[in-house]
């Protein structure tokens, strides 16, 4: 067998290493110099006044929640098509995430649905860039206006999107949150970032990340609740890394898209990824197909296995899951856009340095695997 091809698989190179081993040898291994400069350097790319950096997307959510404002037996709206994280930042809280139906197309929040969600006790909306595409924020800040509500956004998914008005995905002026984990776009192995619309939010959720901690306070005075939510020094370093070569990082993405895209259009019953429409602009984060709807994709996962390439269901549905089932009672049924999607939905492998040769070995399995799989179901 050739070698096997992994889901997901980070850049690293010289630069990473020669940052990090600069901050390893300096001493200064936390709220040192290197987080300042991380923070400037991304809030510069994404076109923001500050961002705060943090120690995992989900650390950003928590807090950017707590900033927006939000109280016990509160509710917000948000997707139930994500990673849990969007819908378990709500929960720690002691709010209630109120889940509605996505949009076919780009498999975001439908705005209508979302509308339709808003009850008494809503504070706020939730959306979900999901697998890097833009989600319709300018209905979206229709219904928040109309209703009174913040909007955070989770743009965990989405660096290098962007808006048909030309801003960055997570420059709207809202609380949003990137996430670095290993399989994003840019990774600091763990690790966060906050866009920060207000001085007031900055302040803040610096704090909250530092158990509390005002900026000008004593060593261990503390003036509010905090977290441990710190980003290290060396984590920022290898930010920076990535940041100076983030736009060769992405276009490497899209290229691998391209290709994907090139190869699996002839496969019958078949979905790719939308397309960008509208002026709206995906930052390619993972390349997920929607398998015909008669095919076993438990099936198509095992054939690809057995060739050595990495897929997954990506994403199960939130309200489905175990947890959510348990202590809210969702049952099937629910939102009827979102199951079928998640059904159906899988990740091949994405990332930079996968070559044509890889891609064009995903693209032949997959098509022998979906032939197999639907001749399988029709007997
Ligand atoms: C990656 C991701 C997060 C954050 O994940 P962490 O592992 O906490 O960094 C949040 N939401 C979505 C949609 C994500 O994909």
């Amino acid at each position: 067998m050739t070698d096997p091809i992994p889901l997901a698989r980070p850049v690293m190179g010289e630069r990473e290493e020669e940052l990090a081993l600069e901050v390893l040898r300096s001493g200064r291994l936390s709220l040192g110099p290197r987080l300042e400069e991380f923070e400037r350097a991304f809030a510069a790319r994404l076109g923001v006044a500050s961002t705060s950096a943090v120690a995992s997307g989900t650390a950003g959510l928590h807090l950017s929640v707590r900033a927006a404002g939000i109280e016990r037996g509160d509710e917000v709206v948000t997707t139930p098509f994500s990673f849990v994280a969007s819908a378990n930042c709500v929960l720690y809280e002691g709010a209630r995430p109120v889940f509605c139906d996505i949009d076919r197309r780009t498999l975001n929040i439908d705005p209508a649905a979302a509308e339709a969600a808003v009850g008494e006790r809503t504070v706020g909306l939730l959306p979900v860039h999901v697998f890097g595409y833009p989600a319709d924020m300018p209905a979206l800040e229709g219904v928040a206006a109309q209703r009174g509500l913040w909007i955070v956004e989770d743009a965990c998914e989405a660096l290098g999107g962007r808006h048909a008005d030309g801003r960055a995905v997570g420059a709207r002026g809202h609380l949003s949150v990137f996430g670095f984990y290993a399989n994003k776009q840019l990774t600091t192995g763990e690790g966060g970032m906050v866009a920060c619309p207000t001085a007031a939010d900055k302040v803040r959720i610096d704090s909250e990340r530092n158990q509390g901690r005002a900026p000008d306070m004593a060593w261990l005075d503390h003036d509010r609740l905090g977290f441990n939510y710190r980003l290290t020094d060396i984590a920022c370093a290898i930010g920076l890394a990535q940041l100076e070569r983030l736009d060769e990082l992405l276009s490497a993405r899209a290229r691998v898209a391209t290709l994907y895209g090139e190869l699996l259009d002839g496969i019958e019953g078949l979905e790719l990824p939308c397309p960008d429409a509208d002026g709206d602009v995906r930052g390619w984060f993972v390349y997920v197909v929607q398998l015909p709807p008669d095919a076993d994709r438990a099936a198509v996962i095992g054939a690809l296995r057995e060739a050595g390439i990495g897929s997954k269901p990506y994403l199960p549905a939130i309200h489905l899951m175990s947890f959510y089932r348990e202590r809210f009672g969702h049952r099937e049924g629910e939102f009827p856009v979102c199951e079928e999607v998640a059904r159906r939905s899988l990740a091949l492998p994405f990332f930079p340095q996968l070559t044509e040769a890889q891609v064009t070995r995903v693209g032949e399995e997959l098509a022998s695997a979906v032939a197999a799989a639907r001749t399988a179901a029709a007997r």
